[in-house]
């Protein structure tokens, strides 16, 4: 049986970060995940980097460790982070005492911010609602979430680390006092292994209970889901938060080529899968018009949900954002490490101060270096020939570290700089380039690394161009592959079906479904 060093389970934000802190200090690391990565919270979120300005009144520790990770994470990986900035405005309806508490909050807790006029604000954000009252400028960022994470792990394989997706932890096997074995099995094909950890990271995020039921420890969790919508195109230049205390509906984020809104709070009784409902839809998409009024001309595209790991100090809006990091020795298991809570804008932190619990029960002395150690060096945009070099700054900021290779897969491959997603502007070479690559089963895989299906069409013009990237490369039947991805994506399209992304996804069934007798299960989670 192997033996390892560290095993991390989890393969979101936090388990990523613990893998490459881990292996950039030299220890053996295995880490497995049971979906593809970023197959919780990491792949369900705004992709804000806070500024903290959003939880300096009511989580001040989460607002001051915001505002200091989102500077580091500014200089470790600025590839994946679009500079765009921040607005807070508020309404006539909300609490006129707000906007002096905010104040106060984010001068004690370190968050930037300057007092704008209305005036002023408007400047920066044209489409904001004529009726707005005070604003400040803050920080904040948009953040590429999957380019985060799988940069994470790009870094942590080239510092040694193994990473694997699909891998399912089914039972600790505990004897005297510590965790003895592991058993994991295939997502795919079923097949069981076992692997001989030193010490076990629990990053598992919602699931970080259940994983520790296993080692029958208790830890308790408060699961909430939140609801996000995208909006076809860019509605504002940088970011709009609601000045007020957070509730639903008072966040924008300009993304790629949309406009994300979220989101919800809804404390569910157990983790497991979680759907975007129309209700959801319909409260969100009131409320953000309300600070930008032409949100409402916008076209739904799609709706998603993720699911926090909350401290079970609360519930809901009123629970820290703040983390946890708890030893399990205390409770009879002596190698098992889990982290609990934070946010992507903290994930690195949370990785190190778990990395350094992990390395004192290996009996390591050696410091991380994740703050100063950038995921990809910055040698600036290549200069390239031909029609790449106009893709090539696109290709450079969404893939980090990973970067090099996709390009040479574009420049290398006959028709590798034909685009094959026009929405989100996506190359064959992209496309070939991770459809040959291990971590790929499914052609969901394929659009969490790529972007392509994330458009207005929902993937109604390159799905097939995807599957015949990926279909040649396995053994899977190609025309059930399709059916699962639409299948898939008919969960985050069927709370916005109306209007014009009604009309696109009737298209999209006579040439899909219609052309070729799929079978699409119209069900939510
Ligand atoms: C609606 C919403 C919006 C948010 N917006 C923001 C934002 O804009 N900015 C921000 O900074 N933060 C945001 N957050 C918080 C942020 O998304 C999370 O803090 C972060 O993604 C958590 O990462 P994680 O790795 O700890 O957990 P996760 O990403 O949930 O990862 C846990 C992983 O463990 C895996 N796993 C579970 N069980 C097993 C098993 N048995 N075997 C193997 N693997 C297993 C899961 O499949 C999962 O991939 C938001 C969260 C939500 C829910």
């Amino acid at each position: 049986m192997a033996r390892v060093e560290a095993l991390v389970i989890g393969g979101g934000a936090t388990g990523a970060g613990v893998a490459r802190d881990l292996a950039l200090r030299g220890v053996e690391v295995l880490l497995l995940e049971r979906g593809d990565f970023c197959n919780g919270a990491s792949g369900g979120n705004h992709g804000m980097l806070h500024s903290g300005a959003r939880y300096a009144v009511k989580d001040p520790g989460s607002a001051a460790d915001c505002a200091s990770e989102s500077r580091v994470l500014r200089r470790i990986a600025p590839y994946c982070i679009e500079d765009c900035g921040g607005v807070f405005v508020s309404l006539p309806e909300d609490d006129p005492t707000y906007p002096d508490r905010f104040e106060r909050a984010c001068k004690s807790t370190g968050v930037v911010y300057s007092p704008l006029t209305v005036q002023e604000a408007r400047g920066i954000e044209p489409e904001l609602s004529p009726e707005i009252r005070s604003a400040f400028s803050v920080n904040d960022a948009s953040l590429d979430p999957f380019a985060l994470v799988l940069g994470n792990m790009e870094s942590a394989r080239d510092a040694g680390a193994k990473v694997l997706n699909y891998k399912s932890i089914q039972s600790f096997k505990v004897g005297r006092g510590s965790i003895d074995e592991v058993i994991f099995r295939d997502a795919v094909t079923g097949e069981a292994d076992k692997v001989k950890p030193e010490v076990v990271v629990n990053a598992a995020g919602a699931w970080a209970g259940e994983l520790a039921a296993m080692a029958r420890v208790k830890l308790e969790v408060q699961v909430d889901k939140g609801t996000m919508v995208v909006i076809d195109g860019r509605h504002t230049r940088g970011l709009v938060n609601r000045l007020r205390s957070p509730t639903n509906g008072d966040i924008v984020v300009p993304n790629h080529s949309s406009t994300i809104i979220g989101t919800t709070s809804a404390p569910m009784s157990r983790p497991g899968p979680a759907c975007a409902t129309k209700e959801d839809v319909q409260e969100l998409s009131q409320q953000a018009t309300r600070i930008c009024p032409s949100l409402a001309k916008g076209r739904a595209v799609r709706a998603y949900a993720g699911i926090r790991a909350l401290s079970p100090a609360a519930t809901g809006r009123d629970a820290s954002r703040g983390y946890q990091v708890v030893e399990h020795s205390r409770q009879g298991v002596d190698n098992l490490v889990s982290i609990l809570g934070g946010k992507l804008t903290t994930y690195r932190l949370m990785a190190e101060k778990t990395a350094d619990l992990a390395c004192l029960t290996l009996g390591s002395t050696r410091s991380g270096r994740t703050a100063q150690a950038p995921l990809c060096e910055d040698e600036g945009e290549p200069h390239l020939e031909g029609s790449l070099q106009m893709y090539s700054r696109r290709i450079w900021r969404k893939y980090g570290p990973g970067r090099e290779k996709v390009l040479a897969a574009c420049a290398q491959r006959s028709r590798g700089t034909e685009v094959v997603c026009s929405c989100e502007q996506v190359l064959l070479g992209e496309l070939e380039h991770f459809a040959a690559h291990p971590d790929v089963r499914t052609l969901s895989d394929l659009t969490r690394r790529t972007r392509a299906g994330m458009g207005y069409c929902q993937s109604g013009m390159c799905a097939l161009q995807a599957l015949s990237s990926l279909a040649s490369r396995t053994e899977q039947d190609p025309k059930r592959m399709l059916e699962e991805f639409l299948s898939e994506r008919w969960k985050g399209l069927s709370p916005v079906l109306e209007g014009d992304q009604l009309r696109q996804e009737v298209l999209k069934r006579y040439l899909l479904t219609g052309t070729y007798h799929l079978s699409i299960r119209e069900g939510g989670c």
